[in-house]
């Protein structure tokens, strides 16, 4: 029997939460007992002094690379990951989940994700989907020049705020990041809704049925601002372009060029003041209080992930933009080795999964197998739902073999993960409660589960609903949205600083206490970076 991809992808995340630890996962990208040669090889000295580093370039990390260039601070970003350049009139460099290869995975044969592809191993290579296997969760992030905005689904999407005010301090003050830094990065990365003409075409069904259910159903909906370049999407649906966005292919990245990736604005215009460096392939591996300063150490990789240079970098200014999981990992590790000694004891917690679920359920049409994408239909199931709020946001399905819809589930953050430095393995550990120990996971299943037996109850004719009722299966054990591990207001204050140390700064989704309001994050890390930004050029910065 075929196995269909509503059934890869929710079979694979039910197993999740009992997912064991991969001792490769989240360790440093080398091959571990290679010769690095010499440091000159790479570009980069095998000592060097800069003023202010940056460490990824994801959201947090691109926004602080950004404010540093324009305010003349030579900046140094180091990431682990490699360019992604779409050039026009040339194939896109990146995978599909038709077509898998190693560019689909970091520095891993085995951890596929979203694909009917290939059952043999693939080639390793420092490719652009990270799995991270934890203890009780798998955590998926990317690593590229310009970290999550290269793989995902372009949502940025502001929470409300009745659900900011119950989940960030009151030290950040929503109608000012409403008035001043969501539209800013809205802004930048050039987002809009969907137009109409391309939601009427027939690749994007999926949405308009989703559309359909909720108004029957009495569920708000909005169309979500994506940074998505809808002028190359209709392009692909006039077949001028290779379809990519309108077939779904989002995680692996966007051959036809759709997204507005942080490449194309934030880190482009960084580079563009004259005082920002990207160094890609430069995976940091600890960090060390030194002088006034910090130091780092840092491998120069290549695309099979074996080092090839090893280096020191000393700055005065340290920004933190590895993301979550990378960031975390980090500090942990700093603070379990003795290298930042005074780290807070709160380093390492309040992470959390942002409330995700994953969900889904058979339609009895060919809605789900012509759901083009990125994901742009939200609904926000905040008044009934008496489990608590829900965000629903339909999900784009690249070869869908079956007539479902998959939704992205996202709530308030009742449940809190830790992490801890283990010696065995080498490395820190996320570890997350599961279904079985805890209600507030049990209890996003069924919020989850509440929203979607809704929606499926809407389904015609009137035979297929109990089919479509029946079929809402709902997953727990996943998620593409980690954040926390260095919050504001516990480890750090609200604007990044790291408590206990002058000049080291956290500005990415580690700050985020769990979750960022049934939301999905990037938005809102992105706002929060240039909060904390604005902020630490004005009073911590000297000439
Ligand atoms: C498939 C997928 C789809 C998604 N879709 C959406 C969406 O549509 N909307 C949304 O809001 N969110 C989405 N997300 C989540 C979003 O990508 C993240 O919330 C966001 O990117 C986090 O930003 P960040 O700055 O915290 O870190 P990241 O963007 O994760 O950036 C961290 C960077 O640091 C680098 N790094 C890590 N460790 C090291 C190290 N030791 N040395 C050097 N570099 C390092 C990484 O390679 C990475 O490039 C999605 C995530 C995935 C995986």
């Amino acid at each position: 029997m075929k196995t269909t991809r509503r059934q890869l992808i929710l079979g694979s995340l039910a197993s999740l939460a009992a997912a064991g630890l991969n001792p490769n996962s989240g360790k440093a990208a080398t091959t571990l007992n290679s010769q690095p040669k010499s440091a000159k090889s790479s570009g980069l000295p095998a000592s060097l002094k800069v003023k202010a580093l940056v460490i990824g370039s994801g959201f947090g990390g691109a926004v602080a690379a950004y404010h540093l260039g324009m305010n003349k601070i030579d900046t140094l970003v180091l990431e682990r990951g490699r360019r992604w350049d779409v050039k026009p009139g040339q194939p896109g460099p990146f995978t599909t989940s038709k077509n898998t290869d190693g560019r689909a995975l970091w520095l891993s044969e085995t951890d596929l994700l979203v694909t009917d592809g290939p059952k043999d191993p693939l080639k390793r290579y420092t490719g652009i989907v990270e799995r991270y296997n934890e203890d009780g969760i798998i955590v998926w992030t990317s690593s590229a020049v310009g970290g999550g905005s290269l793989v995902y689904n372009t949502v940025l999407l502001q929470p409300s705020k009745a659900n900011f005010e119950k989940v960030f301090p009151s030290s950040v003050n929503y109608d000012q990041m409403n008035r001043d830094y969501y539209p800013r990065v809205v802004e930048m990365m050039d987002a809009g809704p969907i137009p109409d003409d391309i939601l009427s075409s027939p690749s994007y069904l999926g949405a308009r049925v989703f559309l359909d259910y909720a108004a029957r159903a009495g569920l708000p909906t909005q169309r979500i601002n994506t940074a998505t370049n809808w002028h190359i999407v209709r392009k692909e649906l006039q077949g001028k372009l290779e379809a990519s966005a309108s077939a779904g292919e989002i995680w692996y990245g966007g051959n036809s060029g759709y997204k507005n990736s942080l490449d194309k604005n934030y880190l482009l215009k960084a580079q563009q003041s004259g005082h920002v460096q990207i160094s890609p392939l430069s995976n940091v591996t600890s960090i060390t209080e030194s002088g006034k300063g910090y130091k780092v150490n840092v491998d120069r990789i290549d695309e099979s992930g074996t080092v090839i240079s090893r280096h020191t970098i000393t700055c005065d200014y340290l920004f933190m933009g590895a993301g979550s999981m990378g960031t975390t990992s980090l500090l942990v590790k700093a603070k379990h080795k003795g290298t930042l000694s005074r780290l807070s004891n709160d380093i390492g917690k309040y992470w959390g999964n942002n409330g995700d679920t994953f969900g889904s359920f058979r339609t009895s049409s060919p809605a789900g197998s012509t759901t083009g994408g990125p994901a742009h239909i939200v609904g926000l199931d905040y008044q009934d739902n008496p489990y608590g709020p829900q965000t629903v946001i339909g999900f784009p399905q690249a070869n869908n073999t079956e007539d479902s819809l998959i939704f992205l589930g996202m709530a308030l953050p009742e449940e809190s993960g830790y992490w801890e430095y283990n010696d065995q393995l080498d490395r820190a550990v996320l570890h997350w409660p599961t279904i079985q120990s805890s209600e507030a996971i049990k209890n996003l299943e069924k919020r989850m589960e509440y929203t979607l037996i809704k929606l499926a109850n809407q389904v015609a004719p009137a035979s297929a609903k109990k089919a479509a009722v029946d079929s809402v299966k709902v997953s727990v054990g996943a998620t593409a949205h980690p954040c926390g591990g260095a919050v504001m207001e516990k480890a750090c204050d609200s604007y990044g600083r790291v408590k206990g140390y002058q000049g080291l700064y956290v500005v990415d989704g580690a700050l985020v206490p769990r979750g960022t309001a049934a939301a999905n994050p990037a938005l809102t890390i992105a706002a929060l970076a240039e909060r904390c930004m604005d902020h630490i050029i004005k009073n911590d910065i000297k000439g």
